[in-house]
């Protein structure tokens, strides 16, 4: 059992509000806590580099 990380922050994702999505450039799945998706922060693919908003 792996502990869920934000991928922008690298926040434990325990909280409600997070968001999951693949991402568009190989389908790795993405995970943001409330807060980065609130602020908008940006993200970037651990597997391909791919970055957005
Ligand atoms: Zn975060
Ligand atoms: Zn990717």
């Amino acid at each position: 059992m792996s502990i869920v990380k934000c991928t922008s922050c690298n926040a434990p994702l325990a909280e409600q509000g997070a968001t999951e999505f693949k991402c568009p450039e190989c389908a790795e799945l993405i995970r943001r806590c409330a807060r980065c998706r609130l602020q908008s922060i940006q993200y970037s693919c651990q597997t391909c580099g791919f970055q957005g908003p």
